[in-house]
């Protein structure tokens, strides 16, 4: 389909075709590690691409501002169906952009201007929609943080509990960007009950990891759960907010529109109901289980090498890696562009009490989802780790980057972009 795609393009405008199968082939050739990616299926693209990008649709199913809204209308009833089915919940608007305005959104349902947030800051792992100072989260709301355990690297339940007795947040925000480890929803809405708290769970990233069992769900548990559906969940870009309390459900639909966001993005609520269509089939959780399994894998044979990883390991699909113990020097941006030029595409991150800037860093953030979608199992987990620790322990040597690049394009075609 790409390559039929790629030749309409063409005849209609062949700067952005150029652009577009640059970008193909860069998928098609490297090692997508960004935890927080994923290759979509063709259907989901195609849906994605589709002519529900036509439509206006304010508003929600049977009460549009628009008139020509009956399919539009149907496919946001699936997708709402399928999002609950797959969450196991009585509610779900499928309308945010993305993660950031669903979390704007249920901020603004559940919460007036100055009211108290509890949440993990960005630097510890957490997401800057949670209240760094320049988002709207902490511009508009009293952030108080909670930090990991500094021996643990980890949730440090007690600690939680002790500043939400003292502080008396309106909601506490639990759900990360770069931790590793399992979320103990229960104990977290034990915390929240115990001061009269909602209770938030932001699954952005573990959201395919929920769906399938792999990770506990944040129901019954979480009073509103954000998502985004393009990272394990493996659909289009975009956000997703769930509920079983009717009361909250109401304020979302009103929050999402009017109000933060204007008309819905039809052609994507489509691609998320096909996304959400796979994620309900068994092999969907078999994908999930494989991520976390390579996760683990890659963990332990970075450990092999001299790495040291936040936590001491992984649950999820993410690992946290300290560069420091395999290499003084190295920090994080420098990682991040040797591994690059090499074919190995990743982010730079801080690890908790990281001493140097967001902009230089001690960690790697790696992620599995993407590699797992191509179909990598945990014996290539060690080809993965080989080459990481090559490229990183050569100092991105430029002769040795160019190796393993080859290298790395020859793999590649074992594993093609899903078609
Ligand atoms: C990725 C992420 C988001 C935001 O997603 P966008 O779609 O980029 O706005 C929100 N919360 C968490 C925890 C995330 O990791």
């Amino acid at each position: 389909m790409g390559d039929d795609l790629l030749a309409l393009l063409k005849q209609a405008d062949p700067d952005v075709s150029r652009i577009l199968a640059s970008e193909r082939d860069r998928q098609e050739t490297t090692l997508e590690l960004i935890a927080s990616e994923n290759h979509v299926s063709n259907a989901v693209m195609h849906a994605a691409g589709s002519w529900m990008t036509n439509k206006y649709a304010e508003g929600y199913p049977g009460k549009r501002y628009y008139g020509g809204c009956e399919f539009h209308d149907q496919i946001e009833n699936l997708a709402r169906d399928r999002a609950k089915k797959l969450f196991g919940c009585n509610f779900a608007n499928v309308q945010p952009h993305c993660g950031a305005n669903a979390n704007i959104a249920a901020f603004m349902a559940v919460l007036n201007p100055g009211d108290t947030v509890l949440s993990l800051p960005i630097k510890e792992g957490g997401h800057l929609s949670h209240g760094l100072k320049v988002n709207f989260s902490g511009t508009f709301y009293q952030i108080v943080d909670y930090v990991l355990d500094p021996k643990s690297e980890m949730l440090d339940y007690d600690q939680i509990e002790r500043l939400a007795l003292a502080h008396k947040p309106k909601l506490i925000i639990c759900g990360y960007s770069a931790y590793s480890r399992v979320i103990d929803f229960a104990r977290f809405r034990a915390i929240a009950d115990k001061v009269g708290a909602l209770l938030m769970a932001d699954i952005a990233h573990i959201a395919g990891l929920c769906a399938t069992g792999v990770h506990p769900s944040p129901f019954p548990h979480a009073h509103l759960v954000t998502t985004t559906t393009h990272k394990t969940l493996r659909g289009p870009r975009g956000g997703l907010i769930m509920t079983n309390d009717a009361d909250i459900a109401t304020k979302i639909d009103r929050k999402v529109f009017p109000g933060v966001q204007g008309g819905p993005l039809m052609h994507i609520i489509a691609a998320k109901a096909l996304a959400f269509g796979e994620a309900l089939q068994p092999s969907f959780k078999t994908y999930c289980q494989q991520v976390v399994k390579n996760a683990q894998a890659l963990a332990a044979d970075l450990q092999s090498r001299g790495y040291r990883l936040c936590s001491g390991g992984t649950d999820n699909h993410l690992m946290l890696l300290d560069l420091r113990p395999r290499d003084a020097e190295l920090t994080g941006a420098d990682a991040e562009k040797w591994l690059e030029t090499a074919g190995i595409i990743c982010n730079k991150n801080g690890i908790p009490n990281d001493p140097r800037s967001p902009v230089l860093t001690s960690g790697l953030r790696l992620g599995t989802p993407a590699l797992t979608t191509r179909g990598l199992g945990e014996g290539d987990m060690k080809r993965v780790g080989e080459w990481l620790d090559r490229v990183m322990g050569s100092k991105g040597d430029a002769a040795v980057c160019a190796k393993v690049r080859e290298e790395i394009r020859g793999f590649c075609k074992g594993y093609p972009l899903p078609h």
